[in-house]
């Protein structure tokens, strides 16, 4: 079998497509949504994290801005910050691109950001209401995941999905989203003993690891559906996977590359949070 490529670079373009249409009808009723997103510090990737969301609001309509920070920004400083983001009615999504300086801690700024417009889907009400299936801003990674599987009609329900990998962003909320579709879900992470064995017996196998190529063909089921978020730098400087893309797409039904995979669906489910969170915050209807 060789597998059917989910494209997300594609899917994200149809998605744009959609929302600048939407933005447009929202323009016309006098709501313009609007991005802001803080950036501390030089750190390289981050600023290209951050210029790519731009790009893409752009794309859609939706206004953005960024706030450059210094590296030395105290906690205070930051959460003054967002306090005055939270009180600005033109400002609908607020995000602070990750990592941050190690003098500022990460759950004191998650927690400073109002729920409404929290278009990470990171503050603890919205994870909470996550978990009890409610609606509510989802992380962006874990939601694009799902969008794929939904745009290939691929069904969850029933289904052994596998998550390798355990963090707050990805891995954790993936799988609660599996099970909010009703799949069987099954968390494996680094003291997993028996990791290749609980793989082999995925329907639907997310990687969410970090390690290039850590997932062989021997981890797959034939014709399990392969998700790849991990984004690895190799020494020759290009981008590859968890997945190894080739020896996998032999034996998967459906399998998604690194890069034009998961990455661009991150950013695409950002702008689409940000769209909802302008919509509630001024209570207009779509
Ligand atoms: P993380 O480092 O926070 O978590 C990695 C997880 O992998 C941990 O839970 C750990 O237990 C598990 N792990 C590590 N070694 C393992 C092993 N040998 N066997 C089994 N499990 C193991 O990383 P993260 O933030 O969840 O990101 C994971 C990957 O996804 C990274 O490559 C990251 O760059 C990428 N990522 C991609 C996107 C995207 O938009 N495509 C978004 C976020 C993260």
């Amino acid at each position: 079998m060789t597998a059917e490529i989910i494209n997300g670079k594609d899917l994200s373009t149809e998605l744009k497509l959609e929302m600048k249409a939407e933005v447009e009808a929202l323009k016309e009723k006098g709501l313009i949504p609007h991005l802001t997103v803080v950036l501390i510090g030089n750190n390289p990737a981050s600023k290209s994290y951050v210029k790519g969301k731009e790009k893409a609001a752009a794309e859609t309509g939706i206004s953005s801005s960024i706030v450059e920070l210094p590296a030395s920004t105290t906690e205070t400083e930051l959460l003054q910050l967002i306090q005055e983001l939270n009180e600005d009615t033109s400002v609908h999504g607020i995000l602070v691109q990750l990592p941050l300086p190690e003098q500022i801690r990460e759950k004191k700024v998650i927690e400073a950001i109002h729920p409404d417009k929290d278009v990470d889907g990171f503050h603890p009400i919205n994870i909470g209401k996550m978990m009890a299936g409610e609606d509510t801003f989802l992380p962006c990674t874990p939601y694009g995941i799902i969008t794929m599987l939904k745009s290939k009609n691929i069904k969850i329900e029933g289904k052994h999905a596998v998550v390798i990998g355990r963090s707050n962003i990805v891995g954790k909320p993936v799988g609660q989203l599996l099970l909010n579709e009703n799949a069987t879900v099954t968390y494996c992470h680094s003291r997993t003993k028996n990791l290749q064995e609980l793989a082999a017996n995925a329907d639907i196998l997310i990687a969410a690891i970090g390690r290039a190529h850590a997932i062989t063909a021997d981890y797959i089921k034939e014709g399990a559906v392969v998700i790849d978020v991990g984004i690895n730098r190799l020494e020759n400087g290009s981008l590859t996977g968890d997945v190894d893309f080739e020896s996998a797409k032999e034996k998967a039904s459906y399998i998604t590359p690194v890069p034009r995979g998961v990455g661009p669906m991150t950013i695409t489910m950002l702008l689409k949070n940000t769209i909802k969170a302008a919509k509630g915050l001024s209570n207009i209807e779509g």
